[in-house]
């Protein structure tokens, strides 16, 4: 579906992945593992493009359910994969993520294992302040240690994984469950407040499509902060 001009999430996969058709094709996150086709389908039948035209796919976060399809889709397009070099070994399955702890935690975590991703190599290691096709790349840690936000100051748009969620138009902190360093992810969400931005596009939940940076703004002020 077609959010905004040149940006599309594709429908029907668990862990919002979106498309962002400029001169380059790139795909923030891929979702749970088995919807590579979904992925595929959209680029092909929704963007008219070639799958081989997809030039980087960015992963926000190497949570399970946002590095599913990243194996299989570098395969089908050749795409490089970038992440940032804190959650680089995770993608790579030479290390485990921080434990999730209390029940819900524990939970989430069976859950995601039941799913695992095929471990990828990334082709580029993401660093706070590095540009990449449009993007700048934001360090917020907290989620994950290598949680990223992108921030493209033309599309006036902040994909931010995990590391905010959005629902019916209301922000919302991580999920605290799924969350080891919740006092680093806050400190992170006061750097993304500190950004001017429209649309804020999320990990789960539906997308805000005007006055995101208003709304984050909001809730970091509802928070006494
Ligand atoms: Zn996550
Ligand atoms: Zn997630």
């Amino acid at each position: 579906m077609e959010l905004v001009s040149h940006i599309h999430r594709v429908d029907g996969v668990q862990g919002n992945c979106y498309l962002v058709d400029r001169d380059g094709l790139v795909l923030i996150d891929t979702g749970l593992v088995r919807n590579s086709k979904k992925i595929l389908a959209c680029i092909r039948d929704e963007l008219d493009r070639d799958p081989r035209d997809l030039e980087l796919i960015i992963i926000t976060h190497s949570h399970a359910d946002h590095t599913g399809n990243v194996a299989e889709l570098r395969r089908a397009t050749g795409a490089r994969v970038a992440v940032h070099e804190a959650d680089a070994e995770y993608l790579a399955g030479r290390a485990a993520m921080p434990p999730l702890t209390g029940l819900r935690g524990r939970l989430l975590a069976h859950l995601l294992s039941l799913w695992p991703a095929e471990p990828v190599e990334p082709d580029l290691l993401l660093h706070d302040g590095d540009r990449l096709s449009g993007f700048e790349c934001i360090h917020t840690p907290g989620h994950t240690p290598g949680s990223v936000c992108l921030y493209d100051l033309t599309l006036r748009a902040v994909f931010c994984g995990d590391a905010l969620l959005t629902k019916n138009g209301t922000v919302r902190g991580p999920p605290p469950s799924a969350t080891p360093d919740m006092a680093e992810a806050m400190r992170s969400v006061r750097r993304v407040s500190g950004l001017d931005y429209d649309i804020l596009l999320s990990g789960h939940g539906t997308p805000l499509l005007k006055e995101a940076s208003q709304r984050v703004n909001d809730f970091m002020t509802g928070l006494g902060g």
